[in-house]
């Protein structure tokens, strides 16, 4: 790194500005600009840093919670094409997102602009993400890597998070996108996670990001998490952000030349700057992409984003020449979007009230004031109208007040003046289908039994209005399905005791039991549980064919109703209980399909060692346990329709040692047979035995009077146990 002065490389490795990185011109190092992401491009107007909405007009595309219930890569990938054009476009090099933080909780102030409480859809659908914006010639940043779990105190919080569930639950996301799309950064996070804040975290920015998967893009910090950026540097942190930070850069210098920080550390982190300058290209032309064209995707979008939770009777789709009651004011005002860093300002924005007068004679009323108490007037006017009118629209949710980055909610339920209008409106009523608007989990209670539909519609974006109509007057089928459970209770959530912590600490005491994981494992019933969705038409499963040791299962599907629809066809795998605890199921693989009425079509699924492995605390890597795999096709979490049971084997026979256990002595394909055949020999109960000594370490068990002598071959029977060529032979014939 010649051509550069140390002062010159350490101004590098901090930020030019709220959104841009150092240029050196005449080392022909471009400043790089980066911008805000994820569901749409906020550049900020010059001067407005902090002021939110001040930025230039972007498509608004459904936030992530939304977008992920689409269950659609391809489609996500498509998003993601459309924000790298308009990225490119602004000039912008590097676009902020996907956030793929897992849902821990779903009173995270910030899980709208989260995927999924799973780590598969959220990797799947992140990962698309990324492709789609890349493939524009613009870089992703991967965020908030990583356990940022929560709003409350995220600057410095610490999550303890054990080992097995960091690498189980929320760091598969990542792992699967920097694996499989190398994006050109990750941002860390803001928390510590086990006491070490994200940013001088070694173990994560170094040993596992870049030693145990391969990455080599840019780590930046998301905006503020740096303490000190000597400890940073040395962790594997290349970019803090924002910038200019004189402190910093002349402690960088001072501490090269006094030998404290090695020159290399800072070398590596220019040159990886240098490398994502190199690979930002020039503002393309304004007419690269139609405005028009990226509005009718968000519409696309926000109409696989919206999930069809019940629909009692087939109430829906409507006929359009009926009287419509439409109730609500977040039919006329929509929200939209999510607060925070994410919030865009859109090209246009299309309401549902509008979208559905174009179509079917509306009455309208408000139903209340966003944000307000109860209103017996504006009640009375909807009770009124909900009389007149054979169907009822009724919009409710959040107020954009309760969520936002930055805080938590406290509790899952609608404003009180709206959980009145409900019970009003669907006394007067009986058909009034609920519409939600909302980026967090609420709760239907206790309301649901009371209306005939409910269609959860997150936050849909700009498009999100016309795309209602869509859907409620069967213009396109609803083939949404839960990327989140909905709970009964907040009480029965499986982090309610330990969110958001105290004293700065959050204790991830649920483990690898978060969202369905919990809910199934420990048989709470949830209102509606992960991957559920209804559509206007039906669908049903045949001929599950799964291979010996489950490394490929195939499915058919069938639509059985009279419309087209996407259906989202969920394969989860159940792995034995022991050696360790595990999930009564996870999702292993998932595809959307769209079929017409009556088609049919057989899916095929891979699996890897990973869909039957845990992480082996033990030895550091993932392990499949032997035993019987349940691969299941369900509906959703808990509704499997259909399964099949493969066995496998451990992969490869524990390294026996004096200090074994008596059962992985048992387990083991050399030294089990020996064993249970002297037990089968012995007399009786000696079976029983064994079991009783099971968990003993075998050391402790030749200390046992009498044993000693009859386990006096134990060290070279431990020998041939470990020998290669024997326990190869021996694991040989133990798979056949
Ligand atoms: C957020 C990031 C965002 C950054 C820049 C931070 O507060 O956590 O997600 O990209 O600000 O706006």
């Amino acid at each position: 790194m010649t051509d550069l002065t140390l002062q010159e490389k350490a101004a590098l490795v901090v930020g030019a500005g709220f959104w841009g990185t150092v240029g050196i011109e005449r080392a022909g190092i471009p400043p790089i600009l980066v911008t805000d992401g994820p569901h749409g491009l906020r550049k900020q107007n010059a001067g407005g840093e902090f002021s939110l909405g001040d930025s230039v007009p972007s498509t608004c595309f459904p936030p992530a919670a939304g977008l992920a219930s689409s269950w659609n890569p391809a489609l996500v990938e498509r998003v993601g094409v459309a924000l790298g054009d308009e990225s490119g476009v602004e000039g912008v090099g590097v676009l902020l997102g996907p956030g793929i933080n897992i849902k821990r909780s779903p009173l995270c102030g910030r899980n709208f602009e989260y995927f999924s409480e799973d780590p598969l859809l959220s990797g799947e659908l992140g990962a698309a993400w990324v492709r789609g914006v890349q493939s524009r010639g613009v870089g992703a940043s991967v965020k908030h890597f990583a356990a940022n779990n929560q709003e409350t105190n995220r600057m410095t919080v610490s999550a303890e998070v054990d080992e097995r569930t960091l690498r189980e639950i929320y760091l598969p996301a990542f792992e699967r996108i920097v694996t499989r799309e190398q994006p050109w950064t990750v941002m860390c996070s803001y928390n510590r996670i086990n006491g070490v804040a994200a940013a001088e975290n070694r173990w994560l920015l170094t040993e596992v990001l870049r030693e145990q998967w391969g990455f080599d893009g840019l780590v930046m910090s998301d905006w503020g998490a740096v303490d000190d950026m000597l400890p940073a540097l040395r962790a594997g942190l290349d970019l803090e952000m924002p910038g200019p930070q004189a402190d910093t850069t002349q402690s960088i210098v001072a501490a090269v030349t006094s030998g404290a920080l090695d020159e290399a550390i800072l070398d590596a982190a220019v040159a990886r700057i240098r490398a994502l300058a190199g690979k930002a290209s020039a503002p393309r032309s304004a007419d690269s992409f139609s405005v028009g064209a990226h509005h009718a995707l968000a519409r696309e979008a926000a109409t696989e984003s919206m999930v069809l939770l019940r629909n009692e009777g087939g109430i829906l789709p409507l006929e359009t020449a009926q009287a419509i009651g439409v109730i609500g004011e977040f039919a006329r005002t929509p929200r939209f979007q999510g607060a925070g860093s994410s919030q865009v300002r859109p090209t246009r924005l299309d309401s549902a009230l509008d979208a559905i007068a174009a179509v079917a004679p509306v009455e309208f009323a408000p139903g209340y004031v966003v944000g307000a108490g109860l209103d017996a007037e504006l009640l009375a006017q909807a009770v009124a109208v909900a009389v007149r009118s054979e169907t009822v629209l009724l919009f409710v949710g959040l107020p954009a007040g309760d969520e936002s980055e930055g805080f938590d909610r406290s509790h899952l339920d609608l404003p009180p003046a709206q959980l009145a209008l409900i019970e009003a409106v669907a006394a007067a009523n009986s058909r009034t289908v609920v519409i939600l608007s909302n980026g967090g989990v609420v709760s239907l209670e206790p309301w649901h039994d009371s209306v005939p539909a409910i269609i959860e519609g997150w936050l849909l974006g700009q498009a999100g209005g016309a795309a209602v109509a869509d859907v409620v007057f069967g213009r396109v089928s609803p083939s949404g399905h839960l990327a989140e459970s909905i709970p009964f209770l907040l009480e029965h959530t499986p982090s309610y005791l330990n969110f958001p912590g105290e004293n700065d600490v959050v204790r991830y005491g649920e483990g690898i039991f978060v969202g369905y994981r919990y809910y199934e494992t420990i048989r709470i019933p949830v209102r509606y549980p992960f991957g559920h969705g209804l559509t206007y038409t039906t669908f049903d499963y045949s001929n599950l064919e799964v291979a010996r040791d489950g490394s490929r299962a195939s499915v058919t599907v069938t639509n059985t109703g009279s419309r087209p629809g996407k259906h989202v066809v969920q394969l989860y795998v159940a792995a034995p209980q022991g050696p360790v605890s595990v999930p009564r199921r996870e999702l292993r693989a998932f595809e959307k399909v769209l079929l017409e009425a009556g088609a049919s079509i057989t899916i095929t699924f891979e699996l890897d060692d990973r869909a039957f492995s845990h992480w082996d605390v033990r030895t550091s890597a993932w392990l499949v346990s032997g035993g019987d795999y349940e691969i299941e096709i369900g509906r959703s979490a808990s509704d499997i329709v259909l399964s099949r049971t493969v066995v496998r084997r451990a992969a490869k026979p524990a390294r026996l040692t004096l200090d074994s256990r008596v059962s992985e002595f048992l387990a083991h394909p050399v030294t089990g047979p020996i064993m249970a055949r002297a037990a089968g020999n012995a007399t009786d109960g000696a079976a029983s035995l064994l079991d009783m000594v099971a968990s003993m370490p075998m050391r402790r068990l030749m200390r046992f009077p009498g044993v000693g002598e009859s386990l006096s071959r134990i060290g070279i029977l431990i020998a041939v146990a470990n020998n290669p060529v024997v326990r190869g032979v021996a694991g040989w014939f133990r798979r056949r």
